[in-house]
């Protein structure tokens, strides 16, 4: 007994009763569906990095490192899930755990969305030494200034800021850190000044 790719139901002939698609058909209909759900993940990933620009969690590394283990694995998923269809093997259970994490990145990208734009708090002003600054060009160029951490545990935060705060700060300058505690309780940076 196989199942048909198209709609998993149980196939005793070459055509499917529930959805009368035959293997070739089914395996067509299959892999464009998982071509859209990869679209859908893939803007989800680039809403979720969208979001964590404008309200940058205050461990922002960790946050991207998060959303990479989350995007690599998954989209090696779609492609062992597609390699499979290819040559008609049973890709039920796969392909659910596919589809199930497809929505990840936008739950995570309105969650972080609600973590900073509903946060109504007062902020936090911390002062910190600068002893560092690190940037990367890129498609998304990131820019952190490292300061000697206030919190207990920490040595070093890094910063994410923009662009301008980014080129007139220097190692040695005290900084303000305007730290938010976050709606759902991630802390994130809404600017910092130069004292
Ligand atoms: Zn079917």
């Amino acid at each position: 007994m196989t199942r048909c790719l198209n709609c998993g139901a149980e196939r005793a002939a070459d055509v499917c009763d529930a959805c009368g698609l035959d293997p070739t058909a089914a395996e067509f209909a299959l892999r464009r569906r998982l071509l859209n759900r990869t679209g859908f993940f893939a803007l989800g990933a680039i809403a979720f990095v969208a979001a964590s620009t404008r309200y940058p969690p205050l461990d922002s590394d960790g946050v991207l490192i998060f959303i990479a283990v989350l995007f690599f694995p998954t989209l090696a998923l779609a492609i062992w899930v597609e390699r499979r269809a290819l040559r008609h093997e049973e890709v039920e259970a796969l392909k659910r755990i596919y589809y199930g994490l497809v929505p990840l990145p936008w739950l995570l990208a309105a969650l972080l969305l609600g973590n900073g734009a509903l946060d109504r708090a007062a902020p936090q002003i911390e002062e910190a030494r600068v002893v560092g600054k690190v940037a990367m060009a890129g498609l998304l160029p990131i820019r952190r200034i490292v300061v000697v951490s206030w919190r207990e545990g920490h040595r070093v935060e890094r910063i994410p800021v923009v662009r301008s705060d980014f080129d007139v700060t220097s190692p040695g300058d005290i900084l303000e850190v305007k730290v938010m505690g976050g709606l759902v309780g991630i802390p994130w940076v809404a600017g910092v000044s130069r004292r």
